[in-house]
């Protein structure tokens, strides 16, 4: 189902529905002089979309939802696995100069944390590194587990999650990025990534109807 901004001829058959409905398609061509083959991929596009609905040997009827209750309904349909990136990630005793090189080599805001079980330890972001580099510190011996944001601390998401879940979580929480992850025996494993640029896409492809 999709939010879509609707053509003249489309709000037209919408309005006869809304009228008349239930009303077969031999009717609504009928009203508008045309045949029913020229209407046809504008009663599926309003039927996608759900503004219409159809029962076969009943006809078209008017659903009555309004636009944003369609955006709403399109907005839970949309998961993390979805829009999900590939995640970089840092063992949690490489030095903070790695890091650095790491995110800047891999173009990321936010690298995860991994124990030598490649399970989920921390979080760094920008700013923890920098942080750390306005300390005068060692950044080549100091490892990244010292500065790094924590386990329990972080916040994650998995794939089958509602990306509005996680966004809302990005606003509340006020970080850029959370990692998508798996349980694994109590453990998490880091799978994937949902990032603003992600929720972005995801915002972008809603308003152009591309789901
Ligand atoms: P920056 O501060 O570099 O703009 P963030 O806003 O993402 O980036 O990070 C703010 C703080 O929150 C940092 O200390 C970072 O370690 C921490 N952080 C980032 N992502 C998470 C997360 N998913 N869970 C918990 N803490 C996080």
């Amino acid at each position: 189902m999709r939010t879509i901004e609707l053509n003249k001829r489309q709000e037209h058959i919408l309005q006869i529905v809304k009228d008349n409905g239930p009303i077969t398609g031999e009717q609504i061509a009928e009203q508008l002089n045309l045949t029913r083959a020229t209407l046809r991929p504008d009663l599926a596009i309003l039927t996608m979309a759900g503004y219409l609905d159809a029962r076969p040997r009943v006809g078209y009827f008017y659903t009555g939802k309004t636009g944003t209750q369609l955006l709403t309904e399109n907005l839970k349909k949309i998961h993390v696995k979805d829009y999900q990136s590939i995640p970089v990630v840092v063992h949690e005793n490489v030095s903070v100069y790695d890091a650095i090189c790491t995110m800047f080599l891999e173009d990321v805001g936010t690298l995860f944390v991994v124990d030598e079980r490649t399970h989920l330890v921390g979080v760094l972001s920008r700013k923890d590194l920098l942080r750390a580099s306005i300390g005068m510190q060692e950044l080549t011996t100091l490892p990244v587990n010292i500065i790094m944001t924590r386990m329990p601390n972080i916040t994650v998401c998995e794939r089958e999650d509602l990306l509005i879940d996680v966004a809302k979580s990005l606003i509340e929480k006020q970080i850029d990025a959370v990692p998508v992850v798996k349980s694994v025996q109590g453990d998490l494993e880091v799978i994937g990534r949902i990032t603003k640029t992600n929720v972005t896409k995801a915002f972008v492809a809603l308003a152009e109807e591309d789901l």
